[in-house]
């Protein structure tokens, strides 16, 4: 008596560029621009990572890094923004916020702004060619300095109404304060754009209430181990931050022991705005409606609570009222439909 989890309207606020292609497309590419791919990305895939101490932190960015470079072409980041919106449309995605930061792809392409101008067209192309709506979050890198962090986020608010909807921060939460990139943050709110850095994934309670305070977050990536601490959790909910929790990739780097111990039902019963995201499925397997299979069978979420979950996600994301008014209602059909004939009676 379950309802297909392909078909819940859904919103995906967590995915990062490189990390969204699929592992075919990776090994196709890398054959034809001639990079020799390690044994992790090929044989042995997806490969064995643990990024709670620094050393695995920075396998894991080397086996990004590799990835990232057999983008050579434009056909590529078309090819790859493509296979991503059409892998989002297959798990009832009708709206997706992928992060890319300009920087490690802009001496390929021409520089920041170029590269920035290649990745929105590319999405407007896969947005019309699937259906499903695309946003874009810059994203700064702790580990830069903050002037790089300020000047991507110029960049981000000059391209706010062509494609331009949030701005992030990622890689290494042990390196880089949140209060850091504060001036960058600064920037890029006043033009409308959204706040979704990534805390509470690597650190502890301090780094998630940095975000909030320095960074004045509307979501955190991640932001699970906010569940460490009652007063914050509470305060999330009230507040209504949207936690895009992405239980295979805790599990992929270690966050988590086991996915029993990704903290998702106690933050869904804190009453913490939540939407799922896949992070790296490119490095970690599994994608977008499976983070919901986990939900449904790990976590024990009934079809009501998918359905609330699936609300969460489409309220914390940015995309216009239109396409979220448009998928709320699609959730509410998708839960007043009976569940599919032939079902287990018993189930039920
Ligand atoms: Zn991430």
């Amino acid at each position: 008596m379950e309802r297909p989890i392909a078909q819940l309207p859904k919103a995906h606020l967590h995915l990062h560029f490189t990390g969204s292609m699929r592992h075919p497309t990776l090994v196709d590419l890398a054959e034809r621009r001639g990079v020799q791919l390690p044994q992790a990305l090929v044989s042995e895939w997806p490969p064995k990572l643990r990024a709670t101490d620094e050393r695995g932190w920075f396998r894991f960015q080397r086996l990004y890094d590799i990835a990232r470079s057999v983008l050579r072409t434009p056909d590529d980041m078309y090819r790859l923004l493509l296979e991503a919106a059409e892998d989002d449309r297959a798990a009832g995605s009708g709206w997706l916020e992928i992060q890319v930061d300009p920087s490690g792809y802009a001496a390929r392409f021409d520089g920041l702004t170029a590269t920035l101008e290649l990745v929105l067209d590319a999405a407007r192309a896969a947005e019309a060619a699937t259906g499903v709506g695309i946003g874009i979050m810059v994203a700064a890198n702790r580990t830069r300095h903050p002037l790089d962090a300020k000047a991507l986020a110029r960049l981000a608010v000059q391209y706010a109404d062509r494609g331009v909807v949030s701005f992030g921060l990622n890689n290494d939460e042990r390196r880089g304060r949140a209060l850091d990139f504060e001036g960058a943050f600064r920037i890029a709110r006043r033009a409308g754009l959204l706040s979704a850095p990534h805390g509470g994934e690597l650190q502890g309670p301090r780094s998630v209430r940095e975000c909030l305070d320095d960074l004045s977050a509307d979501r955190i990536g991640h932001g699970v181990r906010a569940v460490e601490d009652p007063y914050l959790l509470e305060r999330i909910a009230t507040q209504e931050t949207t936690l895009e929790v992405c239980p295979s990739s805790n599990v992929a780097l270690g966050v988590a022991e086991r996915i029993e111990h990704v903290p998702l039902r106690r933050l869904f019963e804190a009453g913490a705005p939540i939407a799922l995201g896949t992070d790296d499925p490119l490095l970690f397997g599994p994608r977008l409606a499976e983070q919901y299979e986990i939900a449904r069978r790990v976590f024990g979420f009934t079809d009501p609570e998918l359905a609330e979950l699936a609300r969460m996600s489409i309220r914390g994301s940015a995309a216009p009222d239109a396409r979220k008014k448009e998928m709320l209602a699609g959730v509410d059909a998708w839960l007043a439909a009976p569940p599919p004939a032939g079902a287990d009676p018993a189930a039920g």
